[in-house]
């Protein structure tokens, strides 16, 4: 298991902005400047953000007011499309760290550092997964979902407390 590096640089967040471009244009659907600003605003940040904490980025950034409801669609929109992921225990959104990989999306899970908030997106192997949801379901309990938040202390983070 291994996590890709997030982009920082402006440059960095300018080329995924555009990958992201070219991988709606291939899904047939338009990346309009709004929903390219709201990616950019959760690019830009180092740890996951609420739609309400969007809202307010985007209108201290580009000082125009979204409401939360539209906020929420363009957030729909990207996930739809792969680039965001939705933390589901804080309804948080952060983006996908393989916009700009050639790969496959696995099925993403979450290292979510309780001490610097950062998270890392993770994939884990289809057949760990299915025998985990197996096992779960043996017990009589339907799974919705097969994602999963780890919570815990980042490398960064570690090192910086020893
Ligand atoms: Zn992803
Ligand atoms: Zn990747
Ligand atoms: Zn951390």
């Amino acid at each position: 298991m291994r996590t890709e590096a997030h982009p920082t640089t402006n440059r960095e967040i300018a080329n995924v902005l555009d990958q992201a471009q070219s991988i709606c244009a291939e899904h047939g659907v338009r990346l309009t400047e709004k929903r390219r600003r709201v990616l950019q605003v959760v690019l830009e940040s180092s740890e996951p953000l609420s739609a309400y904490q969007i809202a307010d980025q985007y209108r201290d950034q580009h000082g125009q007011t979204l409401s939360v409801m539209s906020v929420y669609r363009m957030l729909n929109f990207l996930k739809d499309n792969e680039l965001v992921h939705r933390l589901e225990t804080t309804n948080q959104y952060l983006p996908c760290s393989h916009i700009t990989c050639k790969h496959d999306h696995e099925v993403p899970q979450f290292l979510i550092c309780d001490q610097c908030h950062g998270v890392d997106e993770v994939g884990i192997r289809k057949e760990i997964l299915n025998e985990l949801s197996a096992n779960i379901e043996d017990t009589g309990f339907t799974l919705a979902r097969q994602q999963i938040e780890f919570h815990g202390i980042c490398s960064a983070c570690r090192q910086t407390r020893a």
